[in-house]
C-alpha cells in the first residue's frame, strides 16, 4: 500500500483538544494505508506573534536571525503530536526540517525546497512508525535555517509527497474545499469539486490563500493528487486538485483578493531606452518579485512606472530605488500601502470578451475606482482601496455566480 501525506494547518492545531481531533485523522488513516507522513504548522497564531515579538526588538531584523525564530512554531507542534499520538497507542517521531534534512537555497523567508533526503522518513516507516515533519523550515547548504514563505507548510506537505512518490497528499483546513472565493468574506461561494492545477495556481498566487501557491506548482509539476478537506467536518468531500486533461475546466474558477500588496510609483523617469529595464534588474538582483506593471504612454521627456510588491518586501523595495535614483536617471519613488488586488479566474476569460467589462461594470455599480489593471489569457486583475476590497471582492463575485 502506498504512502499518503497528511498537512494539517495551524487552526487546525491550535490546542491540545485540536491536536487529538488531528490524531483521529491520523489514526484512521494508518489503520487504511499504514504508512502516514504528516506535516504541520504552528498552533494557531503563534507565528504571527513571535513575528510582533520579533517587532518590539526591530523592525528589521537579520533575515537568518528572523528565520531561525519563526521556524520555532513548528518544531513545538510536532513534538507535541507525537507525544499525543503515543498516548493514543501509536508510535510516532517527529523530525524537524533540519533533521531529516530538507536542504533549501538561501532566500531567507521565501525560500526554495532543492531536496529533501528521505531515508530515514523510509526507515521510520518500515517500522510502522507515523513520521511527522515539521512544515514551513529547511536547512540551506551552509547550515541556517530557512523558512519557506507564509502558508509554506502546505508546500513542504506536496514535496514530501512528491519526494515519498506517495499516493495522494490530503491539505486539512478549517473550511471544506476550495470556493469560488473565500467563505469567510463572501456568503453565496460554491464549493469546487474538482479544480485544476492551472485554475488553483492562479488562485493561489492571487491570494486565495487556501493554498500555497508553490504546493500547487509542485503537485502540477510531480502530478501529486492533492485534496483539499476539513479537519473539522468527518469524511467531508472536499476540493480535489487534478491535471487539466481529466477536466473540462470551469469558464470562471472564482474571485480572489490580496491585501498583501504595496504599489511604488517612481516618477520622473528619463524617457530613454534601457531605463525600464535597470528599474528590474536592480529589484530583481535584489530578489524583490514584482507584479503588476504600468508604465505612461512615454510621450514626453520623462514617464512614470507603477508596480506593485509583497508588503513584506516594500521597505527593501524603496530603499534600493532611493539609493540608486540618480543612477536610475528618476526623480523620485513614492509608495502607497492601502490598496488590495482583486482578481477574477477562469480559463474562459480569452476566448469570452465581456468578462472585463462585467468586472468593471461590478465596480462601477459600487462606485468603486480601479487604480491599476492587469489581465492575462486566464486572470483580471484590479487594484482598488484597501477598505473597499471586500465590497469589490463581493460586487465582482456575485456578477458571475
Ligand atoms: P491553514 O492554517 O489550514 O493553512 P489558511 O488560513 O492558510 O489555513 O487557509 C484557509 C483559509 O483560506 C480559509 O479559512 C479561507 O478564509 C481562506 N480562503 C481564501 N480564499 C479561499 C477560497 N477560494 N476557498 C477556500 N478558502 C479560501
Ligand atoms: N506557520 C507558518 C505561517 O503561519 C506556515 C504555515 O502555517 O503554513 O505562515
Ligand atoms: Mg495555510
Amino acid at each position: 500500500m502506498g504512502i499518503i501525506v497528511q498537512k494539517f494547518g495551524g487552526s487546525s492545531v491550535a490546542d491540545t483538544e485540536k491536536l487529538y481531533n488531528v490524531c483521529k485523522h491520523i489514526i484512521k488513516e494508518y489503520n487504511r494505508s499504514q504508512s502516514v507522513v504528516v506535516v504541520v504548522s504552528a498552533q494557531g497564531k503563534t507565528t504571527d506573534k513571535l513575528i510582533s515579538e520579533e517587532k518590539e526588538i526591530t523592525e528589521n531584523p537579520d533575515l537568518r536571525e528572523h528565520d531561525c525564530l519563526v521556524s520555532v512554531g513548528e518544531q513545538i507542534t510536532i513534538s507535541k503530536l507525537a507525544m499525543c499520538l503515543k498516548e493514543k497507542g501509536y508510535n510516532a517521531v517527529s523530525y524537524t526540517g533540519w533533521q531529516l534534512p530538507i536542504i533549501t537555497d538561501s532566500v531567507h523567508c521565501g525560500a526554495r525546497i532543492k531536496y529533501i533526503e528521505t531515508e530515514k522518513i523510509k526507515k521510520q516507516l518500515e517500522a510502522g512508525n507515523i513520521v511527522i515533519v515539521a512544515g514551513f523550515q529547511g536547512i540551506n547548504e551552509i547550515g541556517d535555517i530557512t523558512t519557506l514563505g507564509r502558508g509554506g507548510s502546505d508546500t513542504t506537505a506536496v514535496a514530501l509527497a512528491a519526494s515519498l512518490k506517495a499516493d495522494r497528499c490530503d491539505i486539512y483546513t478549517d473550511v471544506d474545499g476550495v470556493y469560488s472565493s473565500d467563505p469567510r468574506i463572501i456568503e453565496n461561494v460554491k464549493k469546487l469539486d474538482l479544480v485544476t492545477y492551472d485554475e488553483m495556481l492562479e488562485l493561489a498566487s492571487l491570494g486565495a490563500k487556501v493554498l500555497h501557491n508553490r504546493c500547487v506548482e509542485i503537485g502540477k509539476n510531480y502530478e501529486v493528487p492533492i485534496n483539499v478537506k476539513s479537519t473539522f467536518i468527518d469524511e467531508s468531500e472536499g476540493t480535489r486538485v487534478i491535471n487539466n486533461k481529466d477536466l473540462e475546466s470551469l469558464y470562471i474558477t472564482g474571485v480572489a483578493k490580496d491585501d498583501n500588496i504595496s504599489r511604488l510609483t517612481i516618477i520622473g523617469l528619463e524617457n530613454k531606452i534601457g531605463r525600464t529595464y535597470k528599474v528590474f534588474k536592480l529589484l530583481s538582483e535584489n530578489k524583490i518579485n514584482v507584479d503588476t506593471i504600468v508604465q505612461s504612454a512615454g510621450e514626453h521627456a520623462v514617464k512614470d512606472i507603477s508596480f506593485t510588491v509583497k508588503t513584506n518586501e516594500t521597505k527593501k523595495a524603496l530603499k534600493i530605488i532611493n539609493e540608486n535614483l540618480i543612477e536610475l536617471g528618476a526623480k523620485e519613488v513614492i509608495c502607497c500601502d492601502k490598496l488590495s488586488k482583486i482578481s477574477i479566474v477562469g480559463v474562459g476569460i480569452v476566448n469570452n470578451p465581456g468578462v472585463a467589462a462585467k468586472v468593471f461594470e461590478a465596480l462601477y455599480e459600487n462606485n468603486i475606482n480601479m487604480h491599476m489593471i492587469s489581465t492575462s489569457e486566464i486572470k483580471i486583475s484590479v487594484l482598488v482601496n484597501k477598505k473597499e476590497a471586500n465590497l469589490a471582492l463581493k460586487a465582482i463575485h456575485d456578477k458571475f455566480y
